[in-house]
């Protein structure tokens, strides 16, 4: 058995640097720059029926397109925890963001569908190429596509795209869910008119399903995300747009300061498109990068072993089990792995808790949702370097392919697991420079009770505590937080020791103090939603694990008197 597929076995991150990569000169070229030409014309022939449907396009007249976005702050955290690059160009596609599916699909599943809508229209005699495509928005032709049926296996989001658009032209859809999919994609979908049928087992067996269905109704087309080229020239039409928006940034790949894209794969015509694009494009100073789960590493596994679609993760004693539903795809898609096997640069994995975190740096530093799935390419940068000797200045893409229909109650479940990683430490330490704090704790009791808030945007509780301001002395910072978190008139405050808690990471300091109330104004921060005083610690706090260890400490200090 080769080697790549030992280490893959053991399901730990692992960087591949592809042997078969090829200057671009010498890559057989399977699809033509014309083919990428005609699906893009095709896109534009659609921004007007686009415009009229889907009321968020108007702004960009019917496109359908991302922003390329500046990530200053999750970069320096980044720089910060796994080491700086060379480079500060660290930039985001933000297709979590696309209009009408909140995802990479809007790409490609829309395009497919339209290609297939335009093709009946033409066959049936109901347009030609000098009509306004305003008119798909029209009732005769909702009335013509509603004979048709759409079919595709997904395991979310491709499903997600293909019902939004197909239902909006006047299609039945059939969508074929594997075991991963998440429940709103279901309700969503099903919210919309759009038939959902589930299955117990993974993608692979959800489209094997729909393709035989489809085969025997002459009515019905099946969109098959394994082998389907117009899937991957509507993915690949991303390349063309994304030259646009670098060149007007000043960005101009070279082959001493080349472009890396980090792309997440799962079946593989999503990056494989965006990537085969921008190849044709820009040739040899893009260097395409592909993301997948430790557990689903199918187009790693493809190309490496050359055995393509002939072999899935399965095989090697791989779950296919992720929380990044959007990669859970065990078997690659053939056509692609043989695409793009010469232009794919590199490739890794990642864990589902890297993820998570990736998840919660996004989110907290940048203000930026994205579901599970699109962060695999986010630690891209920072994983590759050390493994691979970049330029002394290189440009990194980061494509974030989704997150953007994620309902709030998921999106609140998702923060939390970055949050409650297991690998947390606290330790407690008895003197440090005042400089180094970070963070002031004030474990605050209230006649004998011990006092806990809520703030407005959490549903759980927490010690008063906050973020010591600059020039502010831990002590002074103590003392506002305090008043300000449980307006506290009267009180004596004392300090206890310092702590620190340490993540995957980095080593974060704080100091703890006590502060016994003994009168309380009752007027509340606005941020303070709720302040309740308890005998106990609360079973739902923000960070269960470290508020006990910190109440303990303080008890154990004998600071802490609880009635
Ligand atoms: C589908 C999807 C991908 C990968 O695209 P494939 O075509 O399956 O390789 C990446 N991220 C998200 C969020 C997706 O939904």
């Amino acid at each position: 058995m080769n080697k790549t597929i030992e280490i893959l076995k053991r399901k730990e991150p692992f960087f591949w640097l592809n042997p078969y990569y090829t200057p671009f000169k010498d890559v057989i070229i399977n699809a033509h720059k014309e083919q990428i030409e005609d699906a893009t014309e095709r896109l534009e022939r659609f921004r007007s029926f686009i415009k009229i449907a889907f009321e968020e396009t108007v702004s960009s007249d019917g496109l359908i397109e991302s922003e390329i976005i500046t990530i200053n702050s999750f970069r320096d955290f980044m720089n910060d925890s796994y080491g700086r690059l060379n480079s500060s160009n660290v930039f985001l596609k933000d297709d979590a963001h696309l209009p009408i599916s909140g995802s990479i699909k809007a790409r490609g599943g829309i395009y497919a569908v339209l290609k297939f809508a335009e093709e009946l229209a033409f066959d049936n005699g109901l347009i030609d190429s000098s009509l306004d495509y305003s008119q798909f928005a029209s009732k005769r032709f909702f009335d013509f596509f509603s004979k048709y049926k759409l079919i595709v296996g997904s395991t979310g989001n491709l499903g997600l795209s293909i019902g939004i658009i197909g239902r909006k032209l006047g299609f039945r859809v059939e969508v074929h869910m594997s075991s991963d999919a998440k429940m709103w994609k279901k309700e969503k979908l099903r919210d919309i008119g759009a038939k959902v049928i589930e299955y117990n087992s993974d993608y692979s067996e959800a489209i094997k399903r729909g393709r035989e269905l489809s085969k025997k109704d002459k009515y019905s087309h099946f969109i098959d995300d394994e082998n389907s080229l117009d899937l991957f020239l509507g993915y690949s039409v991303a390349a063309t747009r994304t030259k646009k928006q670098l060149d007007s940034m000043g960005i101009i790949p070279t082959i001493d300061k080349p472009l890396y894209v980090y792309l997440p794969c799962g079946v593989g015509g999503g990056p494989g498109g965006v990537a085969y694009g921008l190849k044709m494009i820009y040739g040899d100073v893009i260097k395409p990068i592909f993301a997948e789960p430790v557990n689903s590493p199918c187009m790693l596994l493809g190309i490496s072993s050359g055995l393509h679609d002939k072999i899935c993760v399965q095989d090697i004693g791989l779950t296919n089990r992720t929380q990044a539903d959007g990669l859970a795809v065990g078997r690659a898609s053939g056509f692609v792995g043989k695409t793009i096997e010469n232009i794919l640069f590199a490739s890794y994995t990642v864990d589902d808790k890297t993820l998570f975190r990736l998840l919660n740096i996004m989110f907290f530093k940048e203000n930026i949702y994205l579901e599970p799935s699109a962060l695999a390419g986010s630690i891209g940068p920072w994983f590759a370097k050390n493994h691979y000797k970049f330029e002394d200045d290189a440009y990194h893409l980061i494509w974030a392919t989704g997150g953007g229909m994620v309902p709030n109650h998921e999106r609140e479940h998702h923060k939390d697991e970055g949050i409650t990683g297991e690998k947390i430490r606290v330790r407690f330490i008895d003197s440090l420079n005042d400089k180094l704090v970070k963070i002031v704790m004030v474990v605050s009791t209230y006649k004998g009770k011990l006092v806990f808030c809520k703030h407005r945007v959490r549903k759980t509780y927490e010690i008063p505590a906050g973020h010591k301001e600059l020039g502010e002395k831990p002590i002074e910072a103590a003392r506002r937080e305090l008043v300000e978190e449980t307006s506290a008139i009267d009180y004596h405050i004392e300090p206890v020791c310092y702590y620190s808690v340490t993540d995957e990471y980095a080593e974060n300091f704080g100091k703890i103090f006590v502060a016994d109330i003994t009168k309380i104004s009752g007027n509340l921060e606005y941020e303070i939603e709720e302040i309740i005083f308890s005998n106990t610690v609360p079973d739902n706090t923000t960070y269960p694990y470290v508020v006990n260890k910190i109440i303990d400490e303080v008890k154990k200090r004998g600071f802490l008197n609880i009635k």
